[in-house]
């Protein structure tokens, strides 16, 4: 029989209203990297109506001219190939810019006078997180925070419960929750969202999607870089706030979560709050904490910090429990860390094993893992277990049925949208289906709390591990000990 061909992807643009969009920040690094090229990616598909403004404001004095010319020359970095030379000087033309103080008066009635009344706005907070309190309050006095008026909120948002409940007070006081869209770039991800998709939309996984069938589930997301020039504010933070308390608890969620009755912004977030309201205080003994080690010329991480005695961890593994029904007794392990062996971010459902293997102790023991992959070759794999071929008995042999979406669904698929992307578009679409709400964020720091103030009561330094290596030993035996092992951190 042949194979079937691979589906090219169907692209599709869903129209939206013309709108303003200011970018607090514009002249900043996420701006350049981040929010210039996915606008910018917008435009070229055609996405960003005739008329809509995307306006630039930063404190530094900057005429329109060059901050056009500051932009083109970002873009040319960070969006090779984007668009033709008439699209990219087209888009260039939409950008204004306006010098802006957050935290004084200067261009704020400037800026005011350049939105079009009635038009839909959105203001993206793409500066430090202490000036977003300023922002939104300086909205407010210029007349901008109309009752439609959205807000984009980058993180962190808080470094723990009393910094986030300050900063949702904060901005409270001059927006409704429905206008503030707490960006988490992982809920932005392709995969993540084919998480929910994979598990309802299909009638095959979620039947089996409980304790009494999945052994356990594995998070994991690895980098190859070390803090690079954020060393200063990774210092503060640390992989459990930088990674954990949003990004991997988001996925936790995700993978966890009761079905929503719709797809639905409340809906959905309304099923992830009970994920983390359900999650056990972590033991200290189920916590390894690492710190990488220099490389060659590369230097460890108290270097790259300039902090010899820094306690903070660019490593974590932990093993954790949601006492509901679903998943009483089925631990999540979740691993992420700097300087590991490759760039790698899967989340694994390990099944259990067969209640009784009817082919003898000789056949082996063997388990149906289901991967979900985010990056790289973004897709899924389901590992069955088949006979080996050939004569000589029953040997029994596990094989991946793999799905690689580049492969499935065309080459397009691989370069689908960035995250940056649809999370802007679905700010101006006014879908907050994909951000994080108030009481999320804080409960989440509510369960972090706790064990980063264990730590620092108990004065615990990060155990130190290789460069390149899948991070400290300690973390292989939080999984050895329990009978279970990490899939590799595939190079
Ligand atoms: P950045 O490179 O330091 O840029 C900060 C921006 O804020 C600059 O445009 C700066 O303008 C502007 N600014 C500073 N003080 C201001 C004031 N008083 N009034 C108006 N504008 C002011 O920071 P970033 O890396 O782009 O990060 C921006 C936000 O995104 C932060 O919340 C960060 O945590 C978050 N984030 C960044 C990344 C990333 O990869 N960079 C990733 C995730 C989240 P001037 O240059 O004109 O002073």
């Amino acid at each position: 029989m042949d194979r079937p061909k691979s589906r090219p992807m169907v692209s599709r643009v869903i129209p939206v209203e013309l709108f303003d969009l200011v970018v607090f920040g514009a002249t900043g690094d996420l701006a350049k990297r981040k929010i210039l090229p996915a606008l910018l990616r917008r435009f070229v598909a055609g996405q960003v109506p005739d008329g809509s403004r995307l306006i630039g404001a930063a404190r530094s004095e900057h005429s329109v001219a060059e901050y056009r010319a500051f932009a083109e020359a970002a873009l040319a970095e960070h969006a090779v190939g984007v668009g033709s030379a008439e699209q990219r000087k087209a888009f260039i033309e939409t950008l204004d810019y306006v010098t802006v103080d957050a935290t004084g008066e200067q261009g704020w009635a400037e800026l005011a006078k350049k939105l079009v009344p009635g038009r839909i706005r959105a203001f993206y907070f793409s500066v430090a997180p202490r000036l977003f309190g300023a922002l939104a309050e300086r909205l407010h006095k210029y007349g901008m925070a109309s009752g439609d008026a959205r807000i984009v909120v980058e993180k962190p948002f808080g470094r723990d419960l009393a910094t986030a409940e300050a900063l949702n007070r904060d901005l409270a006081q001059h927006f409704a929750e429905r206008q503030i869209y707490r960006i988490d770039h992982y809920l932005g991800k392709e995969t993540v969202q084919n998480l929910m998709v994979i598990r309802f939309g299909n009638m095959l996984f979620e039947p089996l999607w409980n304790a009494q069938y999945v052994d356990h589930i594995q998070i994991t997301v690895a980098e190859t870089v070390g803090v690079g020039g954020r060393g200063d504010y990774y210092d503060r933070a640390g992989a459990m706030r930088d990674m954990v308390q949003n990004h991997l608890m988001q996925l936790l969620c995700l993978i966890a979560m009761e079905p929503p009755a719709k797809f639905e912004p409340d809906s959905v977030r309304d099923e992830k709050l009970k994920v983390i309201r359900a999650l056990d205080p972590v033991e200290p003994s189920d916590i390894v904490r690492g710190q990488y080690l220099a490389e060659g010329e590369k230097p460890g991480y108290c270097d790259h910090v300039e902090n010899p005695n820094s306690h903070t961890e660019s490593f974590i593994a932990m093993k954790l429990h949601i006492s509901n029904w679903r998943w009483a007794g089925t631990p999540f392990y979740l691993r992420t860390g700097k300087r590991l062996k490759s760039r790698t971010s899967e989340i694994a459902v390990v099944f259990k094993e067969t209640p009784h293997s009817i082919f003898g102790p000789e056949a082996g023991r063997h388990r149906n893992i289901l991967t979900i992959r985010l990056q790289p070759n973004e897709g899924i794999d389901l590992g069955v277990t088949i006979k080996e071929p050939g004569p000589g008995g029953m040997r029994l042999v596990d094989v991946p049925l793999d799905m690689t979406f580049s492969e499935a669904l065309g080459p397009e698929a691989a370069q689908s949208a960035d995250a940056y992307e649809r999370l802007i578009m679905d700010v101006i679409r006014g879908n907050q289906t994909l951000f994080m709400r108030g009481d999320e964020v804080e409960a989440a720091w509510a369960w972090t709390d706790p064990i980063i103030g264990g730590w620092e009561a108990r004065g615990e330094a990060p155990i130190a591990y290789e460069s390149g290596s899948s991070g400290p030993e300690e973390a292989l035996m939080l999984m050895h000990r329990d009978g279970r092992r990490w899939r590799e951190i595939r190079t």
